[in-house]
């Protein structure tokens, strides 16, 4: 071989096997040199990413320091391969069978030997080729065994061709060992490193943070092509190759077994391994969609923590087909993404955990400052009327002054009641909800208002279906806000006016309707009406006592009964307040 044909063309990397691998294919080179009567024999191994890597080459020393270690397209070799005559394991090429083409691309990579030109046609010449492709039990390629330079300087017959397969067979058969047991050793060791890396990852910055971290030492370590990951029965960044949402929910349960079983499932376009529950016709989606992604395989593995399964990094590998042994390694790297994913999401739990407890604490601040404001004020007027009495003994002042008094008192006595009721709906939250016949809340409601309408002039009417309207509820805590909603219409509306209720079902919905003819509630308003404490702007209404209570008691009881409260409204023609609930079926 020529050691000066341009080894700077074929990258130098030595990354195939230790030391003592290599020592070991030598001798296997210098056995089958010694046995055929080559004067060199040379070991090209294929690596995972595409190229030839000379490992081992016997009979020429100066050939093995410029060409060990050195690596070249595997695309350099087949065009002129595919010229040769095929013996088995074998394919000779004699020089003149070269094309022009397949010549410049190994030169380019150069192994030609500085032989004397012979047109003899028996006779080795320099660029005849004499190699055996070493292909696994599955077919596919592995490396190359080339032998060059005959002692005798012939090429060999036919029948000698044919014989080199068997002839060879032992030593052949050992280097195919050789290579596959440094490609899992060469897997486990790519696995391992991710699984360290991801273990060194934070979760601090939450789930999301940690995926984005860990994606591209999973990328490598799997030496997958795409990667996803599933959560939840949810995709987590893209979706692999449009997999259909039929599919997904196929894998998500699988995903599970396989977690059970400590298992990885591998989907190939004509088998699916992994899950022996999967059921034929899942098995055949899952392959169809594998052959009609040009057959690059699929592979889930499951993910997750002690006895949980937490979901899934789904990924496929265009490159060379998963063992077993990588399933091993696999499965323990799904152990520590699940351990690192579950500690993610409890810390993003807590720090939404923090939020709502910082929102508590701004709303408990917020509210004890509006209540002391709201309380302030009654009492205000009630020390500077009381000053009035202890003053002097004015007879008009003292009759203003009780009157303020009194009605001070109420002010406080009211919002007491109030403040009791929106902290006892608030505690309420975990009663238990039973069935609520709302036909009899609205009779009820018209009778606690009936004399309050009547005394002000104002005509209280309802109307409610036949049949009982039933929902699931808490039947005091209903009457309470539907009152609280009739006694505001009576209040907000004037004599000559009409406050009518109405109840009706309309299939799974339950609506009760409270409408009048009083004063109105402006835009601005109805938006900030269902806040503690808010009291109408329009100066008609602030005349008529009020908390601002109210509302915030009717819509906390409303949405806790998983019911829905609106308002309509326009100045100076009425109001309309809507609350509707989900039925329960009638027996
Ligand atoms: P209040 O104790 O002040 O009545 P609410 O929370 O019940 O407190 O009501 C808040 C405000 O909404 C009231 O101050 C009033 O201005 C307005 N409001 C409520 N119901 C009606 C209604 N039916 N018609 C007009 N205005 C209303």
């Amino acid at each position: 071989m020529d050691q000066d044909a341009s080894p700077r063309s074929r990258p130098r990397s030595n990354t195939w096997g230790a030391p003592s691998d290599r020592e070991a294919l030598l001798v296997i080179a210098e056995d089958v040199r010694a046995r055929t009567g080559f004067a060199v024999c040379a070991i090209e191994v294929l690596r995972a990413d595409g190229m030839l890597e000379f490992v081992a080459i016997a009979g020429s020393a100066a050939t093995g320091r410029a060409l060990l270690g050195t690596a070249s397209p595997l695309a350099a070799m087949t065009p002129a391969l595919r010229l040769g005559a095929i013996y088995g394991d074998f394919t000779f090429v004699a020089t003149e069978w070269l094309t022009s083409h397949a010549k410049a691309l190994l030169a380019e990579y150069g192994h030609i030997p500085d032989l004397p030109d012979s047109s003899d046609v028996h006779r080795w010449r320099a660029e005849d080729m004499l190699v055996a492709s070493i292909r696994d039990d599955r077919g596919d390629l592995r490396g190359f065994l080339y032998l060059d330079e005959p002692l005798d300087g012939l090429r060999r017959t036919d029948r000698q061709l044919s014989e080199l397969t068997s002839d060879l067979a032992l030593p052949l058969r050992a280097l195919l060992t050789a290579f596959e047991r440094e490609e899992l050793a060469h897997r486990a060791r790519l696995l391992s490193a991710a699984g360290e890396a991801v273990r060194r990852l934070s979760s601090r910055g939450g789930v999301s943070a940690f995926l984005d971290a860990a994606r591209p030492y999973l990328t490598a370590g799997l030496r997958a092509d795409e990667l996803v990951f599933r959560l939840d029965n949810q995709t987590i960044s893209e979706n692999i190759g449009d997999l259909p949402q039929s599919l997904l929910a196929v894998i998500d349960r699988s995903a599970r077994r396989c977690w059970e079983w400590g298992a990885v499932l591998i989907v190939e376009s004509q088998e699916v391994w992994g899950d022996p529950s999967l059921s034929l016709a899942d098995a055949t989606a899952l392959s169809a969609h594998v052959a009609a992604r040009a057959n690059r395989p699929m592979i889930v593995l499951p993910i997750g923590a002690a006895d949980e399964f937490v979901g899934a990094v789904l990924f496929t590998r265009g490159s060379s087909r998963w063992t077993g042994g990588e399933s091993v390694a696999a499965t323990d790297m799904g152990q520590d993404l699940g351990r690192a994913v579950q500690l993610a999401h409890a810390l993003d739990r807590e720090q939404e955990l923090i939020e709502e407890l910082r929102r508590v604490d701004r709303l408990r601040n917020e509210f004890a400052r509006t209540v002391s404001h709201e309380l302030k004020n009654p009492l205000t007027l009630l020390s500077s009327y009381v000053e009035v009495l202890q003053d002097g003994p004015h007879l008009q002042s003292q009759e203003t002054a009780l009157d303020a008094i009194a009605r001070g008192t109420l002010r406080l006595e009211r919002l007491l009641n109030d403040l009791g009721t929106l902290s006892s709906v608030v505690q309420e939250a975990g009663a238990p909800l039973v069935p609520v016949n709302l036909n009899s809340t609205v009779r009820d409601a018209v009778e606690l208002n009936l004399a309050a309408a009547t005394r002000r002039g104002i005509a209280l009417t309802s109307e409610v279906p036949k049949a009982a309207t039933v929902v699931s509820g808490d039947a005091q805590a209903l009457l309470d806000a539907l009152h609280n909603l009739v006694s505001n219409a009576v209040k907000y509306s004037d004599a000559g006016g009409v406050v009518h209720l109405s109840l009706s079902r309309d299939g799974e919905q339950v609506s009760l309707q409270c409408r009048d003819e009083g004063l109105g509630i402006s835009e601005a308003d109805q938006r900030k009406l269902f806040t503690d404490f808010f009291r109408s702007t329009n100066v008609e209404a602030l005349r008529r006592p009020g908390t601002g209570l109210g509302l915030p008691i009717v819509r906390r009881t409303v949405e806790r009964l998983g019911g829905q409260i609106d308002v309509s409204s326009r100045l100076g023609v009425g109001t309309t307040f809507t609350v509707t609930f989900p039925a329960m079926a009638t027996a």
